[in-house]
């Protein structure tokens, strides 16, 4: 069982910092997420989210090897398209106990959005 911490702007309306989509703060946010957890009062919205995260990983030379290797061709953001692929995302959500769940996110949305810019830098996962 999961601890969760109440957040004191639970239900506070806000903007994506990156797509500018209104987000509702969530009520909680789980303590033993190890990615992804609920913003405190600002943030990114779940796709602007996953998508900060999937950038920085697909840095990573395991990453990079495993795409280069795809049998079927596809190149981030398009590979995201494949079911195989999103259910394993799903699964590392999972694992990571995110505050984010799989079904949250609108992966035609993630690739339409993929080359908006963030505020600030993205830092690789594995630098
Ligand atoms: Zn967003």
């Amino acid at each position: 069982m999961s601890e969760t911490t109440p957040n004191p702007n639970a239900g506070r309306i806000v903007n994506c910092d990156r797509c500018a989509v209104r987000c509702r703060i969530a009520a909680t946010s789980n303590d033993q997420a190890r990615l992804l957890k609920h913003a405190k009062d600002r943030g990114f919205c779940p796709n602007c989210a996953i998508t900060a995260w999937l950038r920085r990983f697909i840095e990573s030379p395991h990453m990079k090897a495993a795409l280069a290797c795809n049998p079927s061709g596809e190149k981030p953001p398009e590979c995201f398209r494949l079911p195989h692929l999103q259910e394993q995302i799903g699964r590392v959500l999972a694992a990571g106990q995110a505050d984010l769940p799989a079904e949250a996110l609108d992966w035609d949305e993630i690739i339409a959005n993929w080359d908006l810019p963030f505020p600030g830098q993205i830092e690789p996962l594995f630098p």
